[in-house]
């Protein structure tokens, strides 16, 4: 169990490195690798004469790697949600990098998402003598530091989904009044819900796929446990997070709207950046307020709640530039 191994020793933020294979149009225009993975843990830029460059994670996932090596490490934390901790998973790079196949996956190859809260239901009906657990999701998008309710009814096709604010609810917990919460009992209805979130998230955008690696895309599962022995209760939840694209576009090349979505994200990344990296030092003050998505996130990053970042990564020479600036991101946290 890898992740607890490394939880024990370097607290409660981990970082896996995965890259994806060079697909066919690379192939066929005869891309070349830029990278190495030798040894365990580890890859290299592969030198061309000069700079070899080594960057350590707590997993690193090859080309080769499939959605059950990946999952193999992340399953334990589908357990620690319904043991009361508040889990965050996220997918970080540059667009086309396979943030979303890491998450969401592919019917065929179904990713993170799927396969964690299917051991999370596992676990639930494992448990259901001794524990009774209500769960509900949520699902939201954060796009130019707007928060839309993906879930809620009401929002037409053409109209944005509504707006929503961040509201201190009591001690250490937030709350976004209004969001909807869809009560869930096993692994087919939190994954319609799921389906019936992603399917609004492109409602009003005119290309789906460039809306959704321009905003940073939330699922909240959210635990009320009740052990049925002794009475006594809990309450976690669980975030999958599929982050907009990472890759710097320079403010030369676009206008208007694009770039106000532009600076959006990097600022918002950014912000994401200075909290982990501020976790990881333990530092006094967390700028959890500088953003939406850091803001919404606050009470599930820090504390005893276990975050995993995938640094997603491509393999191709054209990329380097934007893998080494992810890898460099990823680099911070420890
Ligand atoms: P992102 O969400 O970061 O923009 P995607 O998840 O959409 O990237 O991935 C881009 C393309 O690469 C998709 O067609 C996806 O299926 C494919 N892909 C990504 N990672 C892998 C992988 N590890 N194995 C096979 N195909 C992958
Ligand atoms: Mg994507």
């Amino acid at each position: 169990d890898l992740y607890n191994k490394v939880l024990e020793l370097k607290g409660n933020i981990r970082v896996f490195c995965r890259c994806r294979p060079l697909n066919a149009q690379e192939i066929a225009a005869g891309a070349t690798i830029a990278l190495d993975f030798e040894n365990e843990g580890e890859l290299t830029i592969r030198s061309n004469g000069a700079c070899k460059r080594t960057f350590k994670f707590d997993a690193v996932f090859d080309p080769q790697s499939d959605q059950v090596d990946v999952f193999r490490e992340t399953a334990p934390l589908a357990a620690s949600v319904l043991d009361g901790y508040n889990v965050c998973i996220f997918a970080y790079g540059q667009t086309g990098t396979g943030k979303t196949y890491t998450m969401e996956g592919t019917d065929e190859a179904r990713g993170v998402n799927y396969r964690t809260l299917q051991e999370f239901f596992r676990i639930v009906e494992e448990r259901k003598k001794i524990l009774h657990y209500d769960i509900s999701v949520s699902v939201l998008e954060v796009y130019n530091e707007q928060i839309r309710d993906l879930l809620s009814a009401g929002s037409p096709a053409g109209l944005p989904a509504k707006r929503l604010e961040i509201r201190q609810a009591g001690e250490g917990m937030l709350n976004v009044p209004g969001l909807v919460e869809a009560r869930v009992n096993n692994m087919n209805e939190v994954w319609e819900v799921l389906h019936t979130g992603n399917n609004a998230r492109a409602v009003g955008s005119t290309n789906a796929n460039e809306h959704s690696s321009r905003s940073h895309c939330l699922h909240c599962v959210m635990v009320r446990g009740e052990n049925l022995l002794n009475g006594e209760c809990l309450r976690s939840k669980l975030w999958l997070v599929d982050l907009a694209g990472s890759e710097r576009i320079a403010k030369t090349d676009v206008q208007g709207e694009r770039l106000k979505e532009t600076q959006y994200i990097n600022r918002s990344l950014s912000a994401l950046g200075d909290v982990i990296s501020a976790l990881a030092t333990k530092s006094p003050h967390i700028p959890f307020r500088n953003s939406k998505l850091t803001h919404l996130l606050q009470d599930s990053l820090g504390g005893d709640s276990k975050a995993l970042m995938f640094v997603q990564i491509s393999p191709n020479e054209n990329d380097m530039s934007e893998t080494i600036c992810s890898l460099n991101f990823a680099s911070r946290v420890k």
